[in-house]
């Protein structure tokens, strides 16, 4: 991995001889076959896929001063490793994901577990077996509990919206006690104004597992997300800059096509609009004891409490440390764009962009923000992937290597926690 300044002596205005002896600099400014656009999970991906798999020069830029998007991690002050986003757990159903990756991480087995702090308690959430029992104080079985949720339930004629999901599943006592506080203040929004797919990603049990996410692998990169970027980034034909914007660097420097990981609307000056994302503000401490709470994540759905979910990352890492490191989650309107908000005008807002983005010739618009798509860590490794294919395919054809869209679409059921279809690289 090269920085930009290796590249073009002064900066990037200024062109020198490339150090492959291939693409000789044009009109004084340094050449790339591809401008990547952000250092997440999608523009890592294709930055590591292109250089290797097809000898391309990429130029990959972000505006931030580090590599890995919202997955970056680093050790704090104290010696914690944490991760500055927020907490990212991996996990997947998807193989071919875990092969991929598996070339710059080991990785350490991790089942992520979490507690609620309802009615005075901490129980599992999804709401399982122990959950009802504990808040009822009951002693049912399996089938006891299938039972007592089903008496529960209301009846939702077509099921809409993320009240009817869980309201559907396990009726209005449970859903006000652990989804309409905190999906009120995570989105801003009453969960009967969102998608059903929002709190569909919380399952309901009656058994015993206590596992926040059901897919078939679940851990964290050995030594961390940064490391394993570190890993992947690292080939010469892949310039890094960071702190380096879009617009600017464009100017800058030649390529010949751009993949833009950023959000889809600031890339057309937000012509139709701005397509609504949420924020969050991260509330990072490190406590003088050794343990703060017993899993993970505690979340806090109560709605006048101001954070969401409170992360103790000893739990995640297996880090040993006689002190423990924390983030506070407060949801913001204010603020880097984090999530896109799953909701009826939004998705049509989306779909104009969508059509632009599609009209765009020699630019692919990939990952969570440029095609405004609520995906975990491996479905954009997948989506990555599947763009990838396409461009080799059609690079192999002398073609264009187009079709984002339709590789976007097969991979779109990789994650989350209830499908199992393999990506198709
Ligand atoms: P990003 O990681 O957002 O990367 C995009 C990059 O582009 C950013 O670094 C940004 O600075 C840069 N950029 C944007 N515009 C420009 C520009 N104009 N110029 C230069 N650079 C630009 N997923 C899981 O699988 N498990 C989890 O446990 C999990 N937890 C999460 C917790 C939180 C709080 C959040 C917010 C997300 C979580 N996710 C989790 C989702 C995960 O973060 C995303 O799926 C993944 O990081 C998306 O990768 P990306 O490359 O699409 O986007
Ligand atoms: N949710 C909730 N209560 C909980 C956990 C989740 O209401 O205890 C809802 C909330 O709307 C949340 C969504 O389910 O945004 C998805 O939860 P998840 O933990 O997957 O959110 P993420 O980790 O992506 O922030």
């Amino acid at each position: 991995m090269r920085s930009l300044n290796d590249e073009a002596g002064n900066g990037p205005a200024v062109a020198s001889p490339s150090h492959d002896g291939r693409a000789p600099a044009h009109g004084g400014r340094a050449r790339f076959d591809y401008l990547i656009v952000g250092a997440g999970f999608a523009g890592s991906v294709l930055a590591e896929r292109l250089a290797r798999g097809l000898d391309k020069r990429v130029l990959l830029i972000d505006r931030r001063p580090h590599i890995g998007g919202n997955a970056y991690d680093h050790l704090n002050d104290d010696g914690l490793l944490i991760h500055r986003y927020g907490p990212h757990i991996f996990h997947t159903n998807s193989q071919q994901v875990v092969d991929y990756l598996s070339r710059f991480t080991g990785w350490r087995p991790y089942e992520h577990r979490v507690l609620a702090q309802a009615a005075g308690q901490l129980v599992p959430i999804p709401i399982n077996r122990t959950t009802v029992n504990r808040l009822y104080g009951l002693d049912l079985d399996e089938a006891g509990v299938a039972t007592f949720l089903k008496s529960k339930a209301e009846p939702v004629a077509e099921v809409r919206t993320s009240e009817d999901v869980v309201v559907g599943a396990v009726g209005r006592e449970l859903y006000e006690t652990f989804f309409r506080g905190y999906t009120r203040k995570q989105w801003g929004l009453d969960p009967s104004e969102l998608d059903r797919s929002v709190t569909a990603r919380v399952p309901t049990r009656t058994n015993d597992d206590d596992r926040y996410f059901g897919d078939k692998f679940q851990m964290m990169p050995l030594h961390g997300y940064t490391r394993m970027f570190e890993a992947m980034l690292d080939h010469p034909n892949i310039t890094l800059a960071l702190g380096s914007d879009h617009r600017t660097v464009a100017r800058e420097v030649r390529y010949d096509r751009l993949i833009f990981t950023g959000p889809v609307d600031e890339y057309f000056d937000f012509r139709f609009g701005r397509l609504p994302y949420r924020s969050l503000r991260f509330r990072h401490e490190t406590v003088d004891r050794e343990w703060f709470q017993p899993v993970g994540v505690v979340n806090y759905p109560a709605e006048e409490v101001a954070h969401t979910r409170i992360t103790e990352y000893k739990h995640l890492t297996g880090q040993s440390h006689p002190r423990t490191a924390l983030t506070y989650e407060y949801p913001s309107a204010e603020g880097d764009p984090y999530y896109p908000v799953p909701k009826p005008e939004n998705a049509a807002l989306y779909r104009q962009y969508q059509a632009l983005a599609d009209a765009t010739p020699g630019v692919h618009f990939v990952g969570r923000l440029a095609t405004y798509r609520y995906y975990n860590m491996d479905q954009v490794v997948g989506q990555a992937l599947a763009l990838y294919g396409r461009l080799a395919e059609a690079e192999a054809k002398g073609g264009t290597g187009g079709g984002t869209r339709a590789a976007a679409e097969r991979i779109a059921a990789i994650g989350g926690r209830s499908a199992t279809e393999p990506v198709a690289l």
